[in-house]
Order: structure tokens, then C-alpha cells, then sequence
């Protein structure tokens, strides 16, 4: 694909352990275009983690390379945005200044991104606790706040590690729908790591599933829905069986039994 965001190619991690190397990741390769929404969907220990580290230059490599927007990824990348299971937020920061810490590091101008930051707080519904601690918010909130810290630089790729897997299923619901509706305004490049199938079909453009460890990918899937995905399009026949086709493979590979 001549306009991908994210290019990965061939990349491969093997962390040495007391017990010798451990193969975390298989060749892997895949791009995400300007403006894709891409899910990584595999079972736990798979190296969906390792892959993101990668991709993002906060671990090296054990082979293969990260292209983003043409230049090749070889450390900390800033360009990008993170978002993290632990909301990782500064607990002696405010939710405001949390978020500003990205101006502050990439030394970009305080008044327009203070300006991004309250739009950002806004459609998050957390404009009334821009002041608040972490500490003072729940654990939904949390995570919104660290979505606006990684959207409020405009990074070309967004990164996602499971980032609702902490949350009880009522707000993971809830922060899906809400992270749609923010996605859809500015349509950002996103890969998106999860172990939710029907998480990942209610987001994704396209789907790579990944195999076990050592994880390579499995297939990919192209996830023809409509956007928004309302509730009648989530409960649609077709829906179910993007669903389906994902849970059928997993129980090929013994990922899921009944
Ligand atoms: P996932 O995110 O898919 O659950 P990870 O990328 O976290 O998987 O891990 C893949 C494999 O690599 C696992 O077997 C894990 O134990 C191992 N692993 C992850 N990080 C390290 C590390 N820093 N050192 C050694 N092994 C690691
Ligand atoms: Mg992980």
C-alpha cells in the first residue's frame, strides 16, 4: 500500500531469559493506510504488546522494521500517541496539566494546545474536572483523560494496548462507543490492540488476528460495516458473523473450546 501510515515488516522480537531466548514474535508484517482503524486481535502472550513496544521504538527489535509516514522507527518515536491499559496518568499532575505534559515535551506552543486540550476535554465530557487529580476520578475517567493526552499533539499514528481492559463491561461498552465518535471526527491512523473479538469487529476497518505464541498473523479480515456502528448495526446478521468467523478460528487453534 503506497499511502501506509504504519508499515511493519518482517518484524521479530526474541527476549533472552534465564531459560534461553523466547521467540515473543514471529515475522510480522502488516501496514495500516492514512486514516485506518486496525485492530490486533490475538490471545494473551501472543506478542500483541511486544509488537505495539516495537512499533512505537520503546523496544528494540530482534528484526524486521517500522515505517511511520515514510520515516523509519528506530527510538522513542514522537510522533505518535499512547494509550495504555494503566492509565499511567501523573497523580501530581492535574488532568489538564497531564494532558499539557505532551506540549511540554515536544516543546510545541502552549496556547493552541491548551485550546486542543479543552476541545479534547470537552467531547469527553471532562471539561469540569480539567483541575481535578487522577486520583478524584474514576477509573473511566482515567482512561478518557489518557486518550486526550494522546490525541492532543495530533500524532499521525495512535496507539492502543488494551487500553479498556481494566474497566468493568458496562464502561468498556460505553468508552467503545464514545472512542467512535471521537475517532470518526478527525479520523486518525490507529492500531488498536485488544483480545475482544466483538470489540475489535465493533471498531475496525480491518482485524489481524494473530496466531498463539509465537505470534504471527493468522489472517486478515476486512470489516465491511457502516459507521457509526449503532446498536442495530452491532446486533445485525452480519455483524454476528464477522463475530463467528473470528471465534471459529480461535477454536481451530484451540484458543477457545466449548
Ligand atoms: P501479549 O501482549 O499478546 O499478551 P506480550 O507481548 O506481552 O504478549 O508477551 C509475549 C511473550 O513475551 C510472552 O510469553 C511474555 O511472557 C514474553 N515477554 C514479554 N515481555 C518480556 C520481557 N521483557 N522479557 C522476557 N519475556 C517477555
Ligand atoms: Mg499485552
Amino acid at each position: 500500500m503506497s499511502d501506509a501510515q504504519l508499515s511493519i515488516d518482517r518484524l521479530k522480537k526474541v527476549y533472552e531469559t534465564d531459560d534461553g531466548d523466547l521467540l515473543a514474535l514471529n515475522e510480522t508484517s502488516f501496514t495500516i493506510g492514512k486514516g485506518e482503524f486496525v485492530s490486533v486481535l490475538g490471545p494473551s502472550g501472543c506478542g500483541k504488546s511486544t509488537l505495539l513496544l516495537m512499533a512505537a521504538g520503546l523496544e528494540k527489535s530482534s528484526g524486521g522494521s517500522v515505517t511511520i509516514g515514510g520515516k523509519t522507527v528506530q527510538k522513542p518515536f514522537t510522533d505518535i500517541g499512547i494509550v495504555f491499559q494503566e492509565h499511567a496518568l501523573y497523580e501530581w499532575r492535574t488532568v489538564l496539566e497531564n494532558i499539557m505534559l505532551q506540549a511540554e515535551i515536544r516543546r510545541l506552543p502552549k496556547e493552541s494546545m491548551q485550546i486542543r486540550a479543552y476541545e479534547l476535554l470537552e467531547q469527553t465530557g471532562l471539561k469540569e474536572f480539567a483541575n481535578k487529580y487522577p486520583s478524584e476520578l474514576s477509573g473511566g475517567m482515567r482512561q478518557r483523560a489518557a486518550i486526550c493526552r494522546a490525541l492532543v499533539h495530533d500524532p499521525s499514528v495512535l496507539f492502543f494496548d488494551e487500553p479498556f481492559g481494566a474497566l468493568d463491561a458496562l464502561t468498556r461498552e460505553q468508552m467503545r462507543i464514545d472512542l467512535e465518535k471521537m475517532w470518526l471526527k478527525r479520523r486518525p491512523t490507529v492500531l488498536f490492540i485488544t483480545h475482544g473479538i466483538a470489540e475489535a469487529v465493533a471498531l475496525s476497518d480491518r482485524i489481524i488476528v494473530m496466531t498463539p505464541r509465537p505470534g504471527q498473523v493468522d489472517e486478515i479480515i476486512t470489516v465491511d460495516l457502516p459507521r457509526p456502528r449503532t446498536k442495530e448495526i452491532l446486533s445485525s446478521k452480519k455483524f454476528v458473523e464477522y463475530c463467528d468467523r473470528i471465534t471459529e478460528s480461535f477454536m481451530r487453534r484451540g484458543i477457545i473450546k466449548y
